[in-house]
């Protein structure tokens, strides 16, 4: 499962931040997901839950999941246009030569600590 191999990565990195903080908890942990990243939001979840009781520091967190929006953009006609709905060809011009601008990320947005 691809959730379980990014909460764990994510639990370790945790672990170690706060051993470099000399944090003895983590209260609250901030993640931004992107649209079209590929994580499940209820299968992080659930993986979450089963790494936190294995990782002191995260054992009494609250995770909040914020999602990104995918956007894409044109390089042909120099704008900018939803992903999800419009996929990788320019709604505008028909173009290609398009790249994800966001959307994409996991990435630990603020960590809140006792
Ligand atoms: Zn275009």
């Amino acid at each position: 499962m691809h959730e379980m191999g990014i909460v764990l990565h994510l639990a370790k990195t945790l672990d170690q931040t706060a051993a470099e903080e000399k944090l003895s908890r983590i209260s609250k942990v901030t993640l931004q997901v992107g649209e079209v990243s590929g994580i499940i939001t209820d299968l992080f979840v659930d993986a979450w839950n089963y790494f936190k009781p294995r990782h002191p520091v995260l054992a009494d967190s609250e995770l909040v999941l914020e999602e990104i929006p995918a956007v894409t953009w044109c390089d042909s006609c120099k704008s900018k246009y939803e992903t999800v709905r419009y996929g990788r060809t320019c709604p505008y011009c028909g173009s290609g030569e398009t790249w994800l601008l966001q959307g994409n990320e996991c990435v630990i947005k603020e960590i809140e600590a006792e």
